[in-house]
């Protein structure tokens, strides 16, 4: 099937040219003809995600986030931002002044969360949330400050307001128990209780990164994660969003796109190495989408690809050791790794003699090819859906051209070497009348967190008098 024409795809550029991989490598005929089949697969699942009567059954959640707008420059406070779910997860201060001009002031630091404390109780997890707050509180003098609190919580949630969040389902590396069906913003208050801090809004990163990177640009309306996992957020039209009331303007829409395909829809597509993935992981049948594309995929799929084209014979003169066996012992980190440009065959010969083997320089040569194959179908991916929103913002607002930003964060975005520009390049191709500016976020999603937290804490101010 398709893992075999992956295969052969490798065994045959490798022999017939040493060259560096190009996009020819893996061209996606679904993103060849026409309106790419694979757009048009994933704008029908936007519309279906949004409707009334359809939401319910929709592999895209398409869930309200109650942010209706970018910050607009009035933001101000000092709040504390709380970020849970990425590949780090990360406490921050964030100071928000106006002298002259808006400026944000920040402070942060990293805590561990252990497998034992992400895959035991929600209790526990949410205490030792708590814990790493009132440690950060302390080195930071601000004990008896009662900062509000913005919540950036990377997984599906369910909201009705800000300040609320049912956790549909954990994705992920996370399992803690008691928590799907609950409200995290509820869950981590208890906890945080006896701090004094008080949770003002819960976002998605997404929505995080969309807003940080809006305080700079105002024209940012496409907020995404491609990290660990994957995800996208947008601005769209309220007329357009059932399940929320009102007509005007806009409200951002979180998509969770990383569960396209869960439906069957991407099955043309899936090769035998998804499906291993998929049956070996957390949430089997889940995150489909996600599975193909994020940074805690993408290792392995490269490793079991290496495993076949061993078994055949195709690599290492048909060796295969433990270790390559091992699950989880090529990561993301060596993909990026490898496919370096200059150092990336060197690379490819230290992690490959980590694993025991002894590769030919042919064989550093077909594993980068493998590398490329599957970041590039990454990336492919990742532009088709990204095509298909910008597709449909410029069609709400029936322009003919669309200017417009994109804000990005995530792991493997940001690390891999030849990832951020293959992304765009295709993008650029597949919505030609699209002018796209894509913005990193460096901040990660704190800021843009804190731009909610001040709106939230403002309304609640507002109602308190
Ligand atoms: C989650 C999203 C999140 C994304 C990136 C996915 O697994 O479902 O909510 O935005 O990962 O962190
Ligand atoms: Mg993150």
């Amino acid at each position: 099937g398709k893992g075999a024409a992956l295969i052969t795809a490798v065994a045959r550029r490798h022999n017939a040219s040493k060259h560096q991989c190009d996009e020819s490598c893996w061209t996606p005929a679904l993103l060849h003809h026409g309106e790419p089949l694979l757009i048009k697969r994933f704008r029908k699942e936007l519309v279906t995600g949004l409707g009334r009567d359809t939401n319910t059954t929709a592999t895209l959640k398409m869930l309200p986030t109650f942010v209706r707008s970018i910050p607009d420059g009035s933001e101000k406070g000092d709040f504390i931002a709380l970020d849970l779910g990425g590949s780090n997860f990360r406490i921050l201060r964030v100071k928000v002044s106006h002298e002259k001009k808006q400026t944000v002031q920040m402070e942060s630091e990293i805590y561990d969360t252990p497998e034992d404390i992400i895959h035991g109780t929600g209790a526990r997890l949410f205490d030792h949330v708590a814990e790493c707050l009132g440690n950060f509180m302390e080195k930071h003098n601000i004990k008896d400050k009662k900062l509000p609190v913005g919540f950036t919580f990377s997984f599906p949630c369910q909201q009705t307001k800000l300040d609320e969040g049912f956790l549909i389902t954990w994705t992920k590396r996370f399992k803690a128990s008691g928590v799907e069906g609950m409200d995290v913003v509820q869950l981590l208050n208890k906890a945080i209780k006896k701090r004094g801090a008080d949770i003002m809004a819960v976002v998605n990163d997404t929505v995080g990164t969309m807003m940080t990177c809006g305080f700079d640009d105002q024209r940012c309306e496409v907020g995404i994660i491609i990290g660990t996992g994957t995800n996208a957020c947008y601005m769209e039209e309220l007329r357009h969003i059932d399940l929320v009331e009102g007509d005007e303007g806009r409200m951002c829409v979180n998509t969770e796109w990383g569960a396209f395909g869960d439906d069957g829809r991407l099955e043309d597509i899936r090769t035998e190495f998804d499906r291993e993935i998929d049956r070996g992981s957390l949430n089997p049948g889940s995150q489909l989408f996600e599975k193909m594309v994020s940074g805690m995929y993408m290792g392995e799929l490269v490793r079991l690809i290496l495993v076949k084209m061993a078994r055949e014979g195709l690599l290492f003169e048909g060796r295969i050791t433990p270790e390559l066996l091992t699950k989880g012992k090529i990561e993301t980190k060596h993909v990026s790794a490898i496919e370096k440009s200059k150092e990336g065959l060197i690379k490819a010969r230290e992690i490959l003699n980590k694993l025991g083997l002894e590769p030919s320089a042919d064989d550093c040569i077909a594993v980068q090819h493998v590398c490329a194959i599957v970041s590039f179908r990454s990336a492919s991916l990742v532009a088709a859906t990204l095509a298909g929103i910008l597709m449909r913002l410029k069609e709400n607002k029936g322009a003919s051209r669309l200017r417009t930003t994109v804000g990005i964060d995530g792991s493997l975005y940001k690390m891999h070497p030849q990832y951020a520009r293959r992304l765009h390049k295709t993008v650029r191709r597949l919505v030609p009348d699209c002018d796209v500016r894509f913005l990193l976020s460096e901040s990660g999603s704190g800021k843009g967190a804190a731009m909610v937290t001040a709106v939230a804490y403002r309304l609640a101010e507002q109602s308190r008098q």
